[in-house]
């Protein structure tokens, strides 16, 4: 998703030697069971279909969600999911009616006899409430009501009853009765669209690839739908996937402003990583707290994002989620840099690609930028969680991720790269993958040990500062480089470009750097009048040449 808005403003004028000083107390070493959210669930829910009856005047629903799961670990009386607020009036086993009992933040359902691992559980649930969160009744900028879902990260349970966790996929069909002259948008495929005799209408959208249930959303309102391009829709084509926005009437031209290139986006990754994973693409406008959110097949767009019509990164960037955090979803929430780094990088790669590498280079210059300057470099990327999973939204997460995925790429090559991120998409695709299985597809291609990259820079927090001392030997001919690692963490290791340039000439080279030190000698054809360090910048961090 996309961030409303960046914490790191304040420390814009922070000096290298307050960041120093923050830096200095370090964080205890990562401890990858404390990072784990909770244990794995002993059951694996396999498909959701809701139905929603959208009580406007009350803000509440009128809701019943059947869901059918298997038994992962044998022997159980009773399931348990995840259910804030709502009244539950009553759950249905296999046609028959069970106890069942309120937990704190769930629901447990008694099951009729034991269940053993492999048992397949199918249960309906029929409740009604006003959703606290998740699902917002609210005005449109134009006075109108609307229905938005609004889950990420674990706010679904709020509306309906699920193992609210991305580990936990499952297909899922929503049936929405809601006022005729309104729109209803879902996930997944319009399956139906019925009117009732009184004035309302029952939409039914479904899709039968697993889904994060934080992904799982409708939206319904007064809107306006275009087409805006279609995917591989030729006669004979066994896919035809369309692109279509959904917005508020009065928003229509704005939206059709901010969304001018998503076709071209849509195609871009559809032919660099792999088909486009859903049905449908809409994009919505929306109540969103976020500036946009990466729903499954249904992008939800901030109302005023839209109607401000400004950068398309935005777009770019949820359209890149739909392959990745979607189709490919972390599996616990420590691993989010696995959806938001990249598509945070995978929307720079669109620019570079399409609008040439300058482009990209600012984005990515950006990016490093936002991360420098926030309070994130003291922890690594895959930290321990957060009692509040929001604070995960941060620069590592986002930015850091994406240079990750930047080096990576440095580091094995264009074409090691693009492969090893399809072989990671095609073997994880609508699964769940952790950052080892990203390292095990780019071993794979590369045929590199990388548990050193990944371990650096996932699981160690900062990034080098480089301090370079060249010295010219005028009888040998030959530059010394000596360079220094003067961070507060342990030293890196990287590939570094230098640059020399003097009377006739302008020379690249590339130094290993693994210490805390390191001395390098470089023949050159005479004095240097300039050295640069990383001068396209491909390395995150900080660079001085001493004079
Ligand atoms: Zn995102």
């Amino acid at each position: 998703m996309w961030r409303r808005a960046l914490r790191t403003s304040a420390l814009l004028l922070m000096s290298v030697a307050a960041i120093a000083a923050a830096a200095g107390a370090l964080p205890a070493p990562f401890d990858l069971e404390r990072a784990k959210l909770e244990p794995p669930s002993p059951i694996d829910v396999l498909s959701y279909r809701i139905s929603l009856e959208l009580q406007m005047q009350a803000r509440a629903l009128n809701a019943s969600a059947q869901i059918a799961l298997r038994i992962v670990e044998g022997d159980v009386e009773a399931v348990r999911l995840d259910l804030m607020g709502m009244t539950v009036d009553s759950v249905m086993l296999g046609g028959a009616a069970a106890r069942f009992e309120r937990l704190e933040g769930g629901l447990e359902i008694a099951l009729a006899g034991r269940a053993d691992a492999g048992d397949t559980v199918v249960a309906e649930v029929f409740y009604h409430g006003s959703p606290r969160d998740g699902l917002h009744f609210q005005t449109d900028g134009y006075g109108r009501p609307t229905v938005f879902a609004d889950n990420w990260p674990n706010r679904a349970r709020h509306w309906f009853p699920a193992v609210d966790h991305p580990r936990d996929k499952a297909t899922v069909e929503f049936r929405v009765t809601a006022p005729e002259e309104w729109k209803v948008v879902g996930v997944g495929r319009l399956k139906s669209e019925t009117g009732l005799a009184d004035g309302r209408r029952l939409t039914v959208w479904a899709t039968e690839r697993p889904t994060p249930v934080y992904t799982m959303v409708v939206g319904a309102g007064v809107l306006a739908v275009r087409e805006l391009g279609a995917l591989g829709c030729t006669a004979d084509a066994d896919r035809c996937i369309r692109l279509a926005q959904w917005v508020f009437p009065e928003d229509e031209e704005r939206a059709l402003r901010l969304f001018r290139r998503a076709p071209e986006m849509l195609a871009f990754y559809d032919s660099l990583i792999a088909p486009f994973p859903y049905e449908k693409l809409a994009l919505v406008q929306s109540s969103t707290r976020f500036g946009g959110m990466e729903n499954s097949s249904a992008i939800f767009f901030a109302e005023g994002v839209v109607r401000r019509s400004g950068s398309d990164v935005i777009v770019a960037h949820e359209i890149a989620h739909q392959w990745f955090g979607d189709a490919v979803t972390e599996a616990d929430w420590a691993h989010l840099w696995l959806s938001e780094g990249f598509a945070t990088y995978f929307a720079i790669v669109f620019y570079e690609f399409t609008d040439g590498a300058a482009v990209a280079d600012g984005l990515r210059a950006r990016a490093e930028q936002s991360y420098l300057v926030s309070r994130d470099t003291d922890r690594p990327i895959i930290d321990t969680l957060p009692d509040d999973l929001f604070e995960l939204l941060n620069s590592n997460h986002y930015q850091k991720g994406a240079w990750v995925l930047h080096m990576l790429r440095r580091l094995v090559g264009d074409e090691p790269f693009f492969a090893g991120i399809r072989r990671y998409y095609e073997t994880h695709a609508h699964g769940t993958a952790l950052s080892a299985d990203l390292r095990r597809a780019m071993e794979e291609v590369s045929g590199r040990d990388l548990a050193w990259f990944f371990e650096q820079w996932l699981e160690r927090p900062g990034y080098p500062w480089l301090e370079v001392h060249p010295n010219w030997d005028g009888d040998a001919g030959e530059l010394a480089l000596r360079i220094v690692q003067t961070q507060p963490w342990p030293p890196f290791r990287f590939p570094l470009e230098v640059e020399a340039e003097g009377e006739g000439y302008r020379l690249q080279k590339t130094v290993w750097v693994e210490g805390a030190e390191e001395e390098v000698t470089w023949a050159l054809p005479g004095e240097p009048s300039r050295v640069a360090v990383d001068p396209a910048n491909h390395l995150l961090g900080t660079a001085r040449v001493a004079r």
